[in-house]
């Protein structure tokens, strides 16, 4: 039997607003080469100022990540020429982090350690085209944090959680929208089979950009590096790149030294000196993170696990419920209503997590307190709903008095009664036990009443008169 061990090493962007040691403007999608000057493409001369932010939400993305912060740290040059870096040296953090020792919980309690959390600066960006390769330096500068954790992710689904849950207490805090498709988040998966106790030679898989290909990653490079010890081979040491296309791993290079780049002091750079007191006042700008919410959600409004889960799983969803079932009893019906007619409405997860809607949370909460009065029905209010999404119109502007009269119940009982009259077939189905067969007589109900009468009411009518 054999074994797998696995680590992660994840690189993100923070949303600060400016790069990490000069004032150029930090964000993704601008023409090539618009966003530099000369300390982020490495001009002679010119000197790096470390931005405050940078440091605030490096602190804020380990202690939410349950780490230790140091309250003194340095930078670090680590050298090496590759295009995309024009100063020949990247300015990081070698031995001493500042941030270190956390842990990521799983759901079933397994801790997965955070080893520590330094901040760095992201090189440039290489663009192949068919003849060329072009280089936009609009990346260069921005500020990352690398989490390193500890190897004791031991199965793809662990890693798969482990990397899920570290993207969204990210997304929380707020220090980056961990946009794996632009790059925002990147991880580097560290990945070795062994058939004993000790550990096997691991290979690391570079730059994945996506959680589904972490899982089709590790799943391919466990089965190749199983059949080459079954086969009595050696794994090499090595770093690989991931081909999409083909679902396969490939060599990029044999891995590389800490002792190879040659890290010093930055001497351009001061120590970096933090307090108890700054931690503390970073420590209280943490929102309620997801796992907390998620127990809130069924604890106290009731929702099923499955569904808070959909809802904690953007924080924009999360916030938006959270507005729009203040102060009303039926805050579940309100998650129905998101994760039925919105998230139907807004199909791709892109459009989930940007959740840009025309209406806003007061609106759903007034037309589903129409709903709880019964001046409306159910089925009426979510295709208001969805006329309220594409007009951005409040409830009360689409509906007329005649939707909101309600429907009262003698016109219910008549209606139920003439169902069960016009339809003598379909009730002799369902005394004859097709259970199923009731809901042709709710159809016939509900289009009598032009979709007035609430389904579910005339479904229980139907049955008590049977
Ligand atoms: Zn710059």
């Amino acid at each position: 039997m054999y074994k797998l061990t696995s680590g992660f090493e994840t690189h993100v962007e923070l949303k600060t607003n400016t790069k990490i040691f000069c004032s150029c403007s930090n964000g993704f999608g601008s023409a090539p080469n618009t966003k530099c000057c000369p300390v982020c493409i490495g001009l002679p001369g010119a000197l790096p100022r470390l931005n405050k932010q940078v440091v605030e939400f490096a602190v804020k993305a380990g202690l939410a990540l349950n780490c230790k912060i140091n309250n003194l740290s340095y930078m670090d040059r680590k050298n090496y020429s590759y295009p995309d870096l024009p100063k020949a040296y990247q300015i990081s953090q070698f031995d001493v982090p500042l941030c270190y020792d956390g842990f990521v919980e799983l759901s079933d309690g397994k801790k997965i350690g955070i080893t520590r959390i330094h901040i760095e600066e992201d090189a440039g960006k290489l663009i192949h085209n068919d003849e060329d390769i072009l280089i936009d330096y609009n990346r260069a500068g921005v500020p990352l944090i690398e989490i390193v954790s500890e190897p004791n992710i031991e199965s793809v689904e662990e890693a798969k959680e482990f990397a899920e849950k570290l993207q969204l207490i990210m997304r929380y805090t707020g220090v980056s929208d961990c946009k794996m498709q632009e790059g925002s988040m990147r991880c580097d998966v560290n990945i070795s089979v062994s058939e004993s106790e000790s550990l096997g030679t691991r290979t690391e898989i570079k730059n994945m950009n996506s959680i589904a290909n972490i899982r089709k990653a590790m799943e391919y490079e466990v089965k190749r590096q199983t059949e080459i010890l079954k086969s009595g081979g050696k794994v090499i040491q090595e770093t690989l790149g991931f081909d999409e296309k083909s679902g396969t791993t490939y060599s990029m290079r044999t891995k590389e030294d800490a002792n190879d780049y040659r890290f010093f002091r930055e001497p351009d750079l001061l120590p970096i000196h933090i307090s108890h007191e700054d931690i503390e006042k970073i420590r209280r700008t943490i929102p309620e993170l997801p796992h907390k919410k998620l127990k809130r959600y069924v604890a106290d409004f009731g929702i099923d696990k499955k569904d808070a889960e959909l809802l904690v799983k953007y924080p924009r969803v999360a916030s938006f419920f959270e507005e729009a079932a203040y102060g009303i009893k039926s805050s579940k019906k309100v998650a129905n209503f998101i994760l039925g007619v919105i998230f139907a409405f807004l199909k791709s997860e892109t459009l989930k997590e940007e959740f840009d809607l025309k209406i806003s949370p007061e609106s759903l909460r007034e037309l589903v307190l129409l709903t709880d009065s019964g001046k409306l029905n159910v089925s009426k209010a979510k295709l208001t709903l969805e006329q309220m999404l594409l007009s951005g119109k409040r409830a009360e502007e689409l509906l007329n008095d005649d939707d909101l009269r309600g429907f009262d119940d003698d016109s219910l009982l008549s209606l139920c009664q003439k169902a069960i009259e016009v339809n003598p077939k379909t009730v002799a189905d369902y005394k004859g036990g097709k259970d199923k067969a009731i809901m042709a007589l709710v159809g016939f109900v509900m289009r009598e009443s032009k979709g007035r009468a609430d389904a579910g009411k005339a479904k229980e009518k139907l049955i008590e008169i049977i």
